[in-house]
């Protein structure tokens, strides 16, 4: 980690004003948690009332100072976080990002109905319209701060795909893949990793049964392939709470869920952010 401290510019003299400047000298204290590596969400505590920016865009900062950022798949090391205390001290840190090396996974079996480029007008633009809804939801950043919490899993099974994996759909190269995949039965139960307000509840093309819960200041999870959604929009959840049902919806190979999370656009990988499996004897 890099910390840049600031020594006091003592005599800087404003061509117009003609007085001098002191910058105070770098006193506050902030701390990071979470591990600077590519899809991590990184947690923040800086005094009260400090204005946060990363590479100049202002960050959202609880009363209490903290708050919260994420780094995507791709997340190349240089980041700029920057914390101006009220008393005016800066702090500033270039953000050492550790690259991470990601899988080629090859689904197979996909439906060849979901998976071809021929589609009626009307099909493209639900899929148009779907997009732009999840997007809306993923710009929110309401004021909650269940991305503090210890996140839960939403259910226990087997890991059947991983956050970055490079997707290879029927033999043709796809997006990557940004979500965690848990195999289980269709009707399996689908918990809240952690409390939040549901912003999307709906079933889309691609994606089947999906749901959307903000945890407050840009984070959200995402639930895909549900075969019931249990909440709407609006509803308030704590962790642990049912949201809906594992299905195979969409474009999907067999029953899971898959579960992304989110830093407004960024994709974050939600396996940073819970314990190991635990076996299903264990629970
Ligand atoms: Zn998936």
């Amino acid at each position: 980690m890099l910390l840049r401290r600031f020594s006091p510019l003592r005599h800087c003299f404003s061509s117009f004003l003609l007085s001098v400047m002191v910058i105070p000298v770098f006193s506050q204290a902030v701390t990071l948690t979470g591990d600077l590596q590519q899809g991590a969400m990184i947690i923040g505590q800086a005094q009260s009332a400090a204005k946060v920016t990363l590479n100049g865009k202002r960050l959202k900062v609880s009363d209490a100072g903290l708050f919260v950022f994420g780094l995507d798949r791709d997340a190349k090391p240089g980041d700029k976080l920057e914390v101006i205390g009220k008393d005016g001290a800066i702090w500033q840190q270039s953000l050492e990002v550790k690259p991470r090396e990601y899988k080629i996974q090859r689904v197979e079996g996909i439906s060849k109905k979901i998976m071809s480029k021929k589609k009626s007008d009307e099909t493209w633009a639900r899929i148009r319209r779907e997009g732009q809804e999840i997007s809306q939801a993923r710009k929110k950043s309401l004021n909650l701060e269940g991305f503090n919490q210890s996140f839960k899993w939403p259910l226990i099974g087997p890991i059947t795909g991983v956050f970055g994996s490079q997707r290879v759909y029927n033999g043709e190269p796809g997006r990557p893949h940004y979500g965690v995949d848990v195999a289980a039965a269709v009707g399996t139960p689908v918990g809240s990793p952690a409390d939040g307000v549901i912003t999307y509840a709906d079933d889309m093309y691609y994606s089947g049964g999906t749901a959307v819960i903000d945890h407050g200041f840009g984070i959200s999870s995402s639930f895909l392939h549900m075969s019931k959604i249990l909440v709407k929009v609006g509803d308030t959840v704590k962790q642990g709470d049912v949201i809906g049902e594992v299905g195979a919806g969409g474009r999907a190979s067999g029953p899971h869920l898959d579960w992304r999370m989110n830093w407004f656009k960024r994709r974050i990988d939600p396996q940073l952010l819970v314990p190991a499996m635990a076996k299903k004897s264990e629970q």
